[in-house]
C-alpha cells in the first residue's frame, strides 16, 4: 500500500488582488484520514478544494502531495485524484459509457471495463445505460460523478458537497465507499457545511466567512 499525504503550506488565496478569502493556511493531512473543509457560504470552502486538489492556484503558498514520502508533481497528483462537485459540469449528450471513453481518451488513460461495470451496478446505473446522461434526474448525475471519480481507483478524494440531490440510499453507499477508502489508506477532503458530511471527518479546518462576502455595515440605504 502506497502512503499518500497533502500538506497545505501557508496558503492564501485573493480572486482580485486585495480581498483575502483566506491567508496563512497551513496542515497536514495524513493516509487513511477524512479531513473536513467546514465554513459558512462564501468563507472558501470549494476554493480550497479546488487549490488541495490543484484546478486552481493559491496566490500564496503551496500545495505538497507526498507518495511514500516523495513528493510528486501536481499533474501527477490530479492523475491520481477523484474528484466530485454539484459545478463539474458532464458532457450530457453522451450516454455513461461514451462519456466515459472520452474522459479517458482526453486523459490519454486507460480503464477496465469491468471496473466501470461494477461502479455501474454499484450506483444502479445499468438500466439506465442507452439514455443519454441529459435525461438523468439529478440523483443519478450525481451517482454518475461519483463513477467518474472513482473508476480509476484514487488515492485521493475531493467532494464538494457529497451528498447534494442524493437519496438516502445514495448517501449510504458513498458513506461506505468514503469508509473503505479510508480504510484503504486513501486520502477524502470534503468540503461541505452540512452536519452529516461533516460527521465522516477526523479532522477539520474551519473556514471564516471572507472579508468581500461580510455585509457592510456603514453602507446606508
Ligand atoms: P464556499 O464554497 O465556502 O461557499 P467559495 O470558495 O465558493 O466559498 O467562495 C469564496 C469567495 O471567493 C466568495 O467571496 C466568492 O464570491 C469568491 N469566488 C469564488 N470563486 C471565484 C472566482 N472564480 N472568481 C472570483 N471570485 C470567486
Ligand atoms: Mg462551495
Amino acid at each position: 500500500m502506497q502512503i499518500v499525504n497533502l500538506s497545505a503550506k501557508e496558503l492564501s488565496k485573493s480572486y482580485n488582488g486585495f480581498d483575502f478569502v483566506f491567508s496563512n493556511l497551513t496542515f497536514e493531512i495524513k493516509s487513511g484520514k477524512i479531513f473536513g473543509i467546514l465554513g459558512p457560504n462564501g468563507s472558501g470552502k470549494s476554493t480550497l478544494l479546488r487549490i488541495l486538489s490543484r484546478l486552481t492556484s493559491p496566490t500564496d503558498g503551496r500545495v505538497i502531495c507526498t507518495l511514500d514520502g516523495k513528493e510528486i508533481a501536481a499533474e501527477e497528483q490530479i492523475k491520481i485524484q477523484g474528484f466530485v462537485a454539484p459545478y463539474l459540469t458532464l458532457f450530457e449528450e453522451f450516454k455513461p459509457l461514451e462519456h466515459i471513453e472520452i474522459v479517458f481518451k482526453i486523459r490519454s488513460e486507460k480503464y477496465t471495463k469491468s471496473e466501470v461495470l461494477k461502479l455501474l451496478e454499484l450506483f444502479e446505473l445499468t438500466k439506465s445505460l442507452h439514455k443519454p446522461i441529459k435525461e438523468y434526474s439529478s440523483g443519478m448525475k450525481q451517482r454518475f460523478k461519483f463513477i467518474l471519480a472513482l473508476i480509476s481507483s484514487p488515492k485521493l478524494l475531493f467532494l464538494d458537497e457529497p451528498f447534494t440531490n442524493l437519496d438516502e440510499l445514495g448517501i449510504e453507499k458513498v458513506i461506505s465507499i468514503i469508509e473503505q477508502l479510508k480504510q484503504e489508506g486513501k486520502i477524502i477532503v470534503i468540503a461541505t457545511n452540512d452536519k452529516r458530511e461533516a460527521s465522516l471527518c477526523n479532522k477539520t479546518i474551519n473556514l471564516k466567512q471572507s472579508a468581500a462576502d461580510k455585509p457592510n455595515l456603514d453602507a446606508s440605504v
